[in-house]
């Protein structure tokens, strides 16, 4: 495994991009063995560790896509009124036991299986009845209006792939395929702890130079939002004995741990040196602002990831790096298309060119037309306007200041399913 890229653990560190660090983390990650069979409401966010076959066709039967008249083609004339004979009523869930025969048309709704001999439906908004006759206009096309079997999913075909990621779409094509559980891959253990002498759990007042660990809570949010199994390990102070056995014990009860604080120059050296004997660790410098240092390896079979400590960067780095890789290892297949969005920016930003920038900011409409601005409080430990944020303006590294007007790129917080 080459996680250095020219970052030696020991060596000067080069500072590397934002794609090279999130290539060299995913190409290094395989999905975790282990798989269970669970029904379909507990399925909701896991992943499907085996294809799903259809095993009948969805619709299982031809039928109607409206409400109208089962009619045959071939008693319709092109071009004039045709009179048909109405026979009988086929409804969604109790079909025309006959067969449409000729100059004949069965009423039907929605979702009514086709009639025996009937092709086509006239849909009842251009059928005129008149007594036990109904009037079709010409030019209805052979085969309108009508759903055929298997014409959503052919029985034998594969419904669902393995590794696809089961939301309310995916609960609801299981079920319209009559299959109670699902296979699914199992839930990914994260093991994680913040590291830091300045840091209090809350519960306790705050003595001088201390803060409240906030970074445990936000990954517990969204590590759970992500469906993994957590292992809040707390406060680690910035000991080499206390940091040594909460790695060893994190990476024995865990397939990934998270760590924040105590990676960036000057702090990292005694986690580097007890890295080298624990495990196989990177620390690298990215190019990125907020999050510029970051380290990435494995202690035994466990992936290892340390964030930095400001509370932004953590989050910033999470979800640029840490969320896809969980995903990878979770056995997620393909990872989700990460969009960036074209929007114009209503506020100056300055920019420095040479690293790539994640910046707060608010998506908005104005006029009708959505527009970004960024939040002003910019801080790397200002969870507040993180708070505030719906997106994340990105600003690439050959980009310089932004002025109003100017298009910039956003990823937006929420997806809509
Ligand atoms: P570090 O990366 O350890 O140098 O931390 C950078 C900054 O983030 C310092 O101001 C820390 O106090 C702060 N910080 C580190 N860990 C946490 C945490 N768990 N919760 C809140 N702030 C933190
Ligand atoms: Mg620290």
């Amino acid at each position: 495994m080459n996680l250095d890229n020219g970052c030696s653990a020991s060596g000067a560190r080069k500072s590397l991009s934002v794609d090279d660090a999130r290539r060299i983390i995913l190409d290094a990650l395989s999905p975790v063995s282990g798989w269970e069979r669970v029904a379909i409401r507990s399925a909701l966010g896991r992943i499907l560790s085996e294809d799903v076959i259809a095993p009948c066709n969805v619709p299982a039967h031809d039928n109607s896509a409206m409400d109208g008249y089962a009619v045959r083609a071939e008693d319709l004339s092109a071009d004039t009124e045709s009179t048909l004979q109405v026979v009988g009523t086929a409804f969604a869930g109790r079909g025309f036991s006959g067969i449409v025969g000729k100059g004949q048309a069965v009423r039907i709704m929605t979702g009514g299986v086709m009639p025996m001999g009937a092709d086509t439906i006239v849909v009842q908004e251009v059928a005129r009845p008149e007594g036990d006759q109904v009037i079709v206009p010409g030019g209805v096309r052979r085969g309108q209006n009508v759903r055929r079997a298997g014409e959503d999913l052919a029985a034998g075909a594969v419904a669902l792939p393995r590794g696809k990621r089961m939301g309310p779409a995916e609960l609801g094509l299981v079920a319209s395929l009559g299959i109670a559980e699902v296979s699914v891959m199992r839930r990914l253990r994260v093991a994680f702890f913040s590291t830091g002498d300045e840091l209090a759990s809350i519960g306790r007042p705050l003595a001088p130079g201390e803060v409240y660990d906030s970074n445990r809570y936000t990954l517990h949010g969204a590590l759970t939002r992500l469906g993994c199994d957590l292992l809040d390990m707390g406060v680690i102070p910035d000991r080499p004995e206390a940091l040594e056995a909460a790695f060893r014990e994190a990476a024995s009860a865990s397939d990934v741990v998270l760590t924040t604080g105590g990676v960036s120059v000057g702090e990292a050296d005694f986690i580097r040196e007890l890295m080298g004997r624990l495990g196989e660790v990177s620390f690298w410098k990215i190019d990125i602002k907020p999050g510029r240092p970051m380290a990435f390896g494995r202690i035994g079979n466990t992936w290892m990831f340390g964030l930095p400590g400001n509370p932004v960067a953590v989050m910033v780095t999470y979800y640029q790096f840490v969320m896809d890789a969980l995903l990878k290892i979770a056995g997620l297949d393909p990872l989700p298309e990460r969009p960036l969005v074209p929007v114009a920016c209503t506020t100056p930003i300055r920019k420095l060119s040479g690293r790539r920038e994640y910046l707060r900011g608010r998506i908005f409409a104005e006029n009708g037309v959505w527009k970004v601005r960024s939040a002003s409080a910019q801080g790397s430990g200002i969870l507040r306007s993180m708070s505030e944020a719906n997106c994340f303006i990105v600003l690439d590294e050959g980009r310089g200041d932004v002025t109003p007007g100017d298009i910039v790129d956003v990823q937006l917080f929420d997806g809509l399913i």
